[in-house]
């Protein structure tokens, strides 16, 4: 028997498509549409008798291949790649839920994805409730005859709070809805949903996976006949992924596990740091020993991630003063760039919900969000530490 391929390994060294041209990296096919030998051929590839690419907004050999190593990495049957995260995400709801059709999502869920539930869906007829991740025991009194998808991200943004995935896998399949998990602050290479009974898990290609502050882009991988409407419904709506920017998407998961190593090992040491400081009342990372679901992020982690959030004193306006005193890092709206950057959530990403809707969801006047970047760690330390010691 050969040996099975180490995740590293497979990222590496999956097949690619060829051109011909012998090439060693995989050639971008920056084409609107294929050609056909005859009419035969035509008719064939159209009733799918054949897998050929057709048209880009269906197919096109970069999305596949990106796709595929995506499958491959989360332990999945299938996928389909999208032009962002929110199409990933919406696509996947747009397909799968009908109107009266109810979702149960964890309460603290990504900007977009909250106005998708509260502004757009209802008037769809498609109702969202929520649940508190700390009272896990209360989701089953929530489960309706309608619910069809339980929905959560983990770790959340920005509280960084650990939702027990093998726990939520088991209350979907008990109850026959499907779980669906936003899994794009883990990436594959540190966490995998379907392991623990996801049905489908979804991504923000444009974070962590790209992790260079390039290229939008999403996907959403699991189950053959999910994702087989998935796929029907984006060829018809038209949310697909450019091949230049799925391009860079498949060389950069080549890289994934390397940058990722090194994003967390900075991460945890910020972490440590910050916890040590006088002047930070409250630091949230899933692998310190502190944080209040620490069993669990080991249990469903290979390490903490790149993102630290801590509390710094004097409220909204502290908040502000800090991020002012930042000299390195960046101001910025992404996270999981080689860059660090820092964001005050509770005036930038989360303004727009009321002072208690933050509180619920963990966002504290004086959070600070860290996207802990690429650079030498005691650069990193010492711009905090500069912006700290005022
Ligand atoms: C950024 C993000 C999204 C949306 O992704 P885009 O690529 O910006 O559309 C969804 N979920 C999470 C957790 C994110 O961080």
């Amino acid at each position: 028997m050969t040996k099975k391929r180490e995740f590293e390994t497979e990222a590496i060294r999956q097949q690619i498509p060829r051109s011909g041209f012998s090439e060693h990296t995989s050639a971008m096919y920056v084409t609107s549409s294929f050609v056909f030998d005859d009419a035969e051929d035509m008719r064939a590839s159209f009733a799918e008798e054949k897998e050929k690419n057709i048209y880009s907004r269906f197919s096109n050999p970069n999305n596949t291949e990106f796709v595929d190593k995506i499958v491959a990495m989360e332990g999945a049957e299938s996928g389909y790649a999208f032009a962002s995260g929110m199409a990933a995400i919406f696509s996947t709801f747009g397909a799968l839920l009908s109107s009266g059709d109810h979702i149960l999502s964890a309460r603290s869920v990504f900007g977009s994805t909250h106005s998708l539930f509260t502004k757009f869906f209802p008037k769809w007829g498609i109702e969202t409730s929520y649940f508190n991740i700390n009272e896990a025991e209360s989701l089953e009194s929530l489960i309706r005859p309608n619910t069809k998808i339980i929905y959560a991200e983990t770790p959340t943004n920005p509280g960084l709070e650990i939702i027990d995935l093998e726990y939520l896998g088991k209350i979907a399949k008990k109850n026959g809805i499907l779980l669906v998990i936003d899994n794009c602050f883990a990436t594959p290479y540190l966490q995998q949903p379907i392991k623990f009974g996801a049905d489908l898990v979804v991504h923000s290609a444009t974070k962590l996976i790209d992790g260079q502050g390039r290229v939008l882009g999403g996907v959403t991988v699991g189950k053959t006949d999910l994702i087989r409407e998935i796929y029907l419904f984006s060829r018809n709506t038209g949310p697909s992924l450019s091949p230049f920017n799925s391009w860079i998407l498949s060389k950069s998961l080549e890289t994934l596990s390397v940058r990722v190593d090194r994003h967390c090992e900075n991460a945890l040491a910020l972490a440590e740091f910050l916890e040590g400081h006088e002047k930070v009342s409250k630091v949230r990372y899933p692998f310190l020993k502190s944080h209040p679901q620490y069993d669990i992020a080991v249990k469903q982690m290979k390490k903490g991630g790149n993102i630290v959030a801590f509390e710094v004193k004097g409220g909204l306006q502290g908040g502000q003063d800090f991020l002012n005193r930042i000299q390195m890092c960046s101001l910025s709206a992404n996270l999981g760039d080689t860059r660090t950057i820092v964001t005050h959530p509770a005036t930038s990403t989360h303004s727009k919900l009321s002072a208690e809707e933050r509180q619920i969801v963990g966002i504290t006047d004086g959070l600070i969000r860290v996207s802990t970047g690429l650079e030498n760690i005691s650069d990193i330390v010492e711009d905090l530490s500069q912006a700290l010691n005022y």
